[in-house]
Order: structure tokens, then C-alpha cells, then sequence
């Protein structure tokens, strides 16, 4: 048999959205993705198979092509560059706003705006867009902290409901970008394998098209 496709995964909170939709395509892992701690799985089709990463580590698989194909957010292909990713799909699932935030009515301290966030390379294109001069800081988690501790101005990250933030006592500023998930496809496999990854491609349309007429 040939090598099988490589489908990389985002885990987490997208994992949880993309299944249904990789069911409702006819794909299906062969056992229960919460309940093992293996990383790679079998699926109902013999010549497909998942990896379960990190959802920054995704971009990695596909553009290097350990995986043919992958799952991941709009933030975290634009904080890696995506180059030599094709993006032909919006999955449409895990929506959410990239937004600048601070603290509730307050103002920047900095002459040259400090700002803490894991999107370093977004949050600096952002504020040279903006013609804002910014010092960023890459930070791994909790940003809402590092205004209230006075180690930045300002944040940037992901705004669901805006909950976090105000439970922080900070408020959204500016939209950065909408984000969502994305299906990509590295180069060479979808010239390699392109009658192998189209068909997928288009039954994952499908799903997509067929819960948007839905909602
Ligand atoms: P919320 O309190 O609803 O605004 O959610 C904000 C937090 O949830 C952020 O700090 C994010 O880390 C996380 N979050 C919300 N939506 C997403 C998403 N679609 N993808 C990744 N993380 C998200």
C-alpha cells in the first residue's frame, strides 16, 4: 500500500470542533482520541492517519511535510509565516477576534508602547502598521497579567467572549484580525497526491458549506 496521508491535528479546544466536522467528511479515528495518550492514530480509512500536536507545531509538520495535511488557527499560521502552506479551506470552527487590550480606562505608560503577547510577530507588523513604535514581549501564557503587574501597556491576544479580560479588569482595544480555523495542505503533496487530497478536501467542503446553510 502507499504511504498514508498525514492529517496533523491541533489539540485542545480545536480537536474538539474539528471531529465532528472530520466525521460528518466520513472521517473517523479508530478509537477515542481522549482516552489514549498515543500522538498517532489510525482511522476508519486505511490510507489516512492523524497526529495530535501542538496546535504551533502544526505549521512545522505540514510546511517540512511530515504530515500532508493540517488543522490550525489563523493565529498561529500567521505567527509562523505559513510559507510553502497551501490554505484552501476555512473550516469555520474555534471564531474568535485577535485584539489589542489594556487596562480598563487606562492609558500607556511608555513612551514606546510595551506590549506582551505569544503573536510577536503579528503584534510587531501590527503596530509598525499602525506607525506605533512597540516594544513587544514574548510571553507563553496568563497576558492578561502583564499589564496589572506594570510589565507592559498593553496585550495582545485572543478575545472569545471577552470574559478573561474583564474578569482582569482590562478591556478589548483594537481588532487585530478575526481569526478561525483553517485547513492547509503542504506544496508538494497536493501535487503529489493531489487525487488523493482533493476528494478529502471537497468532502470537508461540503461539511463546511453544509453547517453554515444549518446555522
Ligand atoms: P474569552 O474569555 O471567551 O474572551 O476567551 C479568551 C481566552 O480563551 C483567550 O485567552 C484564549 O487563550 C482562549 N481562546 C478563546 N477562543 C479561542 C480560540 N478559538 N482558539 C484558541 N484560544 C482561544
Amino acid at each position: 500500500m502507499s504511504k498514508p496521508l498525514i492529517l496533523a491535528l491541533s489539540k485542545g479546544r480545536i480537536l474538539k470542533e474539528t471531529l465532528p466536522l472530520l466525521a460528518d467528511a466520513g472521517i473517523v479515528p479508530a478509537e477515542d482520541l481522549d482516552k489514549s495518550r498515543k500522538l498517532l492514530f489510525d482511522t476508519n480509512l486505511p490510507d489516512v492517519k492523524f497526529v495530535v500536536i501542538r496546535a504551533t507545531d502544526v505549521p512545522t509538520y505540514v510546511q517540512l511535510g511530515a504530515a500532508d495535511i493540517g488543522v490550525a488557527g489563523k493565529d498561529v499560521l500567521m505567527e509562523h509565516g505559513a510559507k510553502g502552506l497551501y490554505e484552501p479551506l476555512d473550516l469555520n470552527i474555534s471564531r474568535c477576534r485577535l485584539m489589542t487590550a489594556g487596562i480598563m480606562g487606562g492609558a500607556p505608560r511608555h513612551a514606546r508602547r510595551r506590549v506582551a503577547t505569544k503573536f510577536v510577530n503579528i503584534a510587531r507588523r501590527y503596530y509598525a502598521s499602525q506607525g506605533i513604535q512597540a516594544e513587544v514581549i514574548k510571553l507563553y501564557g496568563a497576558m492578561e497579567l502583564a499589564p496589572l503587574m506594570n510589565l507592559a501597556d498593553e496585550i495582545v491576544d485572543i478575545v472569545d467572549t471577552g470574559n478573561t479580560l474583564r474578569a482582569n479588569g482590562m478591556e478589548p482595544r483594537e481588532l487585530i484580525t478575526e481569526i478561525s480555523t483553517r485547513l492547509v495542505v503542504n506544496k508538494a503533496s497536493m501535487t503529489m497526491q493531489h487525487e488523493r487530497i482533493t476528494p478529502l478536501v471537497e468532502r470537508l467542503r461540503e461539511a463546511v458549506n453544509k453547517r453554515r446553510s444549518e446555522t
